[in-house]
């Protein structure tokens, strides 16, 4: 109680009967002319149906955040499984042509480097011939985990479709995307998958191009198709191959 006044103050007071109910509390020091005190002088104001109202309303807001966070985390976990290969669990073809896309236009605003990786799995249509279905979609899965093991995290690796995936390599030229080509090729190369029978060895044949900005691309497709035409360069040259694309190789 400051200078011996009380202003506002909230308690809850219990009755004679031990029922409760809440005050606020005003008091004031009555003195003489001296300024002696001579007596204290207060009222007390019921304020229980205030405090209840307070009270639901302080729950009413914890349900209601409560539910709104349920939601944003069932609104997170759809807007996943819409950005998501449901079979290896990496982006999807749609999502990454969104990606792709800012990332584009950012590398093309700050001419900054940019990749485009494509590659697809080898003779795949044998695995499923040979070993089935679901043996093929296991190394589906193998192929996607090892490459995801070789890209960083800003880089954007999708199943572009069938056995065939995708990476965009932002702030990454040619030569260095070759470079993780190789190791991606390697690594998938190393990985034997186990089958009833016998160790089944994968290859890829990878497609690599970078952007241009003289004459300048277009469009991130004007990237891909570019790649695209490296990848069918790498069949051609016998599989397992990676290679960079370059004007005088392109039909
Ligand atoms: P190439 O070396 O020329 O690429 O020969 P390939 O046999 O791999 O030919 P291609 O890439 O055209 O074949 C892709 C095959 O992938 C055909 C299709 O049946 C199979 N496939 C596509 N999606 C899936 C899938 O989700 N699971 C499985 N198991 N197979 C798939
Ligand atoms: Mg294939």
């Amino acid at each position: 109680m400051e200078h011996g006044v009380l202003s506002g103050f909230e308690a809850e007071y219990r009755r004679r009967d031990q029922t409760t109910f809440w005050a606020e509390d005003y008091v004031n020091i009555i003195r003489d002319e001296d300024g002696i005190p001579l007596y204290y002088e207060g009222s007390l104001i019921d304020i229980t149906y205030r405090k209840k109202a307070e009270d639901n309303l302080r729950q009413a807001n914890k349900a209601l955040e409560t539910a709104h966070s349920e939601l944003q985390k069932m609104f997170e976990h759809e807007q996943g499984l819409a950005r998501t290969d449901s079979l290896t669990g990496q982006t999807n073809r749609r999502y990454f042509f969104e990606l792709a896309l800012r990332e584009f236009n950012a590398s093309l605003r700050y001419q900054r480097p940019l990749t485009i990786i494509l590659f697809d799995i080898d003779g795949f249509k044998q695995v499923n011939d040979t070993f089935g279905h679901s043996i093929g979609d296991n190394v589906l899965m193998q192929v996607a985990r090892s490459t995801a093991e070789q890209v960083r995290d800003v880089d954007v690796l999708a199943r572009y479709g069938g056995d065939e995936f995708i990476i965009l390599l932002p702030q990454t030229n040619a030569k260095q995307a070759f470079l993780i080509a190789e190791r991606i090729r390697e690594s998938v190369a190393a990985t034997h998958l186990e089958t009833e029978n016998s160790g089944l060895a994968v290859t890829l044949s990878i497609g690599i191009a970078d952007i241009r900005y003289n004459p300048k691309d277009e469009m991130i497709e004007d990237v891909i198709r570019r790649a695209d035409q490296a990848l069918y360069q790498a069949k051609r040259n016998g599989r397992n191959h990676a290679i960079v694309f370059k004007e005088e190789s392109a039909n």
